[in-house]
């Protein structure tokens, strides 16, 4: 079997004393949709956040075979892996192409055009609006680009924190198409999410988060045939209007 390309091994993460995630383990493969799934306040955002070195952690983190322990936030960024933070955290006063650039910073110029090529392939929507100030987006074409910049550093593993946040649900459903095709371009994913349902769908495996710990992980499709998952995440989306 080939090793994991994220490889997340005992695990703790603490705010001061409080802990927030307790001994977690998880792996992602190579062409890979795995999903994080649980309430608010369960640790997702935690976790993703110590993978990218923006949180200190206790345990073992390796990406490619390499321990990332001496890895600051930039080298990990140069081996691969990239964060879409649940804000988003766009610069609002700057053109859509300007914040893309932004993410290219590592890359030469030469393959820079490359990559607009393919982040404006995957996002039409961000090619029409490219002079525009990304402040002046809707909540949809945010959540593009902040995808399509995560995208122009060529990462192999893209984390995504809460994509459908605050998102219409048509908006949503178009968010995740592209997910999808992310994987089918060779790019992994890993996805933490609210939207259960939606996340279950897409992802190969799946995570079930509570109270900093995992309590199930599977195959999606049986994670969304568990029952205490039906009971705590699925049932309340079938009745809401989160559409997907
Ligand atoms: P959400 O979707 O609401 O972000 P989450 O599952 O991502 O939920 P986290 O944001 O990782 O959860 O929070 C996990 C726990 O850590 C919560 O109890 C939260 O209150 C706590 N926490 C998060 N950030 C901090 C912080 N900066 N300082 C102290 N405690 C924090």
């Amino acid at each position: 079997m080939t090793a994991p390309l994220l490889s997340v091994s005992g695990t703790s993460i603490s705010y001061g004393k409080v802990e927030a995630v307790r001994s977690v383990s998880l792996d992602v493969n190579a062409n890979e949709i795995v999903t994080i799934v649980g309430a608010n306040g369960a640790g997702k955002t935690t976790l993703l956040n110590a993978i990218m070195g923006i949180l200190p952690q206790h345990g073992r983190i390796t990406f490619d075979g390499i321990d990332l322990a001496a890895l600051d936030i930039e080298d990990r960024v140069a081996s691969g892996l990239s964060l879409v933070p649940e804000h988003r955290e766009l610069f609002g006063t700057m053109s859509v192409e300007d914040n893309l650039l932004l993410g290219a910073f590592r890359i030469p110029k030469a393959t820079a055009a490359k990559s607009f090529e393919r982040v404006y392939a995957l996002f039409p929507r961000l090619k029409e609006r490219r002079t525009q100030l990304a402040g002046t987006l809707s909540g949809g074409e945010q959540q593009m680009l902040a995808m399509g910049r995560a995208l122009m550093g060529e990462p192999r593993l893209l984390m995504l924190d809460e994509p459908s946040l605050g998102l219409a649900p048509l908006i949503v459903a178009d968010i995740f198409k592209i997910i999808g095709e992310l994987r089918a371009a060779g790019v992994s994913v890993l996805l933490v999410e609210q939207n259960a349902k939606a996340a279950l769908q897409i992802a190969d495996r799946a995570y079930v988060m509570e109270l900093g710990a995992f309590i199930l992980d599977g195959p999606a499709q049986a994670i969304s045939a568990d029952q205490r998952v039906i009971a705590s995440y699925l049932g309340f989306q079938h009745a809401s209007a989160s559409g997907i």
